[in-house]
C-alpha cells in the first residue's frame, strides 16, 4: 500500500503571514475580542474596571500586559459565582453546543461554530490527511478530549473510531482488522498498546498499519518518540492545549517545538507578576484565545515554557513554544489529568486514621505511575480509599501504607520524580 505524503503543505494561509501581517492580525483579533468581551461578559467588565484597564486605549500588543492574568485555578471559584458560568460566558448555556466537566471541577463550554477547539491546522501539521482512519482513545464523556479531537479529523476528511480509553485487546484488534492509519491519545497509552501487542505476538509493523499519531495530555520525551516511531514505523507529533481553550500549539514535521496556533495570542510571563518575559526566557504560558463566547483573556495555564522565533523549515511563521518544561505549582499532570493537592486532601479528610499522605509520580519505561503513600497504623480500608480516590481524581494509584512518622517532616504533597530525556 502506498503511503500518503504527510511531510509538506499547510492548512491555512494564516500560518505563513509575514511578521508585520502577523502583528496586524493579532492586533485586530485582540481589539475585537477585548471590546466584545468587555461589553458582553460580566466577569471581564468587572476585571477590566477593577484594573482600570480601558479597552479603547488598547493600541499595541504590549498594552495587553495591563490586564491582570487569570489563573486557571480561579476558574473553579469564578464559575460558581452565578449564571453564564459566573459571567465568564457571553451567552446563555442553552445557546451552546455542549458543556463538559473537567477535574477541578471546571466546566468547559463548547459553542456551535466551525472548528471551535481549533485543532484542524495542528492535525494537518502533525500529518493527518484526507482518507485516514483514526482511532481516538481519549474519553468521550464528561471531559472534552474525545469529542474535541473528532472535530479536526472531520474537517480534514478522515473517519474516526471513537474507541475511548481502555479495552486494550479490543483496541489492537480494531487496529489490525480495519487497518487503522492514525492514533489519537496519550503517548503512554500508545506505549501500553505497543507493549501489549508485542506480548501477544502482534508484529507492530506487519500486522498494524499505523502511519501517523497525534499525542497530547502528558509530557512527551524525544526518547519515547523515537521508540514509538520506530516500533510502529509512523510519524508521531504532539499538540498542546487545555480543556478550557482547546488548541494552543502543535508540532510540525520538523519537530521544532510547538507552533502557536493561529487562533490564539500567547505570552510567556513571570508566574507571580504576570509581566511578559523576553523570548527564550522560561515562564508561565499565558494564552488569549480569540474566543468571543468564552473570553478567557490572559489565562495562565500553569505550564512553563519559552518562546522561540527562529524560522522553521516548514515555512510556518508563528512563534513556537519550546518544550513544556514543568508546572508552576505543585499541581501535576498525570496520565493527562491534572491532579490537585486540594482534591487529594478532600478524599483523605474522610479517613481519620490517615495522619499524613504524599503522592509520588514516576515514569519507568516512559509510562506515568502514581504511588500514594499514607501514614496510618493498622489501616484496613485500602479498597475503600482507592475507590474514593478514583472517584474523585479519576486515576488509580498504587497504595503504600507506612508507619506514622515515616514520611519526611518537610515534603511536597505531590513529588514529581519523572525523568525526561
Ligand atoms: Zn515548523
Amino acid at each position: 500500500m502506498t503511503r500518503k505524503d504527510r511531510t509538506e503543505g499547510i492548512y491555512s494561509r494564516r500560518e505563513v503571514l509575514d511578521e508585520s501581517e502577523r502583528r496586524q492580525y493579532y492586533l485586530i483579533q485582540l481589539k475585537e475580542l477585548l471590546q466584545y468581551a468587555y461589553r458582553y461578559s460580566e466577569d471581564v467588565k468587572k476585571r477590566f474596571d477593577r484594573a482600570q484597564f480601558q479597552v479603547e486605549k488598547f493600541r499595541t500588543l504590549t498594552d495587553l500586559k495591563h490586564i491582570p492574568i487569570l489563573k486557571k485555578k480561579e476558574l473553579i471559584f469564578l464559575q460558581s459565582m452565578g449564571p453564564r458560568l459566573g459571567g465568564l460566558l457571553t451567552k446563555d448555556l442553552g445557546e451552546l453546543k455542549r458543556v463538559f466537566l473537567s477535574p477541578g471541577p471546571i466546566f468547559d463550554p463548547e459553542d456551535r461554530g466551525e472548528d471551535y477547539w481549533g485543532w484542524t491546522e495542528g492535525f494537518y501539521a502533525a500529518g493527518f490527511r484526507s482518507g485516514d482512519l483514526a482511532q481516538v482513545t481519549f474519553n468521550y464523556h464528561l471531559t472534552p478530549a474525545g469529542l474535541m479531537f473528532e472535530e479536526p479529523l472531520r474537517n480534514l476528511g478522515c473517519a474516526t473510531i471513537p474507541a475511548g480509553p481502555g479495552n486494550t485487546a479490543t483496541q489492537l484488534d480494531i487496529m489490525a482488522k480495519l487497518r487503522v492509519t492514525g492514533y489519537i491519545g496519550t503517548p503512554s497509552y500508545l506505549m501500553h498498546l505497543a507493549q501489549k501487542a508485542e506480548e501477544t505476538g502482534i508484529n507492530l509493523r506487519k500486522d498494524l498499519y499505523m502511519e501517523v499519531a497525534f499525542v497530547t495530555g502528558e509530557k512527551f520525551s524525544e526518547k519515547m518518540r523515537n521508540t514509538l516511531e520506530k516500533k510502529f514505523d509512523c510519524i508521531m507529533r504532539q499538540g498542546y492545549g487545555t480543556a478550557d481553550v482547546g488548541c494552543i500549539g502543535y508540532e510540525c514535521y520538523h519537530k521544532n517545538g510547538l507552533h502557536v496556533a493561529n487562533r490564539a495570542f500567547v505570552e510567556i510571563c513571570h508566574p507571580d507578576t504576570g509581566i511578559p518575559l523576553k523570548d527564550g526566557e522560561v515562564g508561565e504560558i499565558v494564552v488569549t484565545a480569540f474566543n468571543k463566547t468564552y473570553p478567557l483573556i490572559r489565562l495562565a495555564t500553569g505550564d512553563l515554557s519559552y518562546i522561540d522565533r527562529l524560522p522553521c523549515a516548514c515555512g510556518r511563521t508563528s512563534p513556537r513554544l519550546g518544550n513544556i518544561v514543568g508546572r508552576v505549582d505543585t499541581t501535576a499532570r498525570i496520565k493527562g489529568m491534572f491532579v490537585y493537592p486540594h482534591q487529594v486532601e478532600q478524599v483523605m479528610a474522610r479517613y481519620e486514621e490517615v495522619k499524613r499522605w504524599q503522592i509520588e509520580v514516576t515514569n519507568p519505561g516512559g509510562i506515568d505511575e502514581m504511588t500514594l503513600y499514607i501514614e496510618a497504623s493498622n489501616f484496613k480500608r485500602d479498597e475503600e480509599l482507592l475507590h474514593s480516590f478514583r472517584e474523585k481524581i479519576k486515576l488509580r494509584p498504587v497504595l503504600k501504607v507506612l508507619a506514622p512518622g515515616s514520611l519526611p517532616p518537610q515534603m511536597r504533597p505531590i513529588e514529581d520524580k519523572r525523568k525526561w530525556d
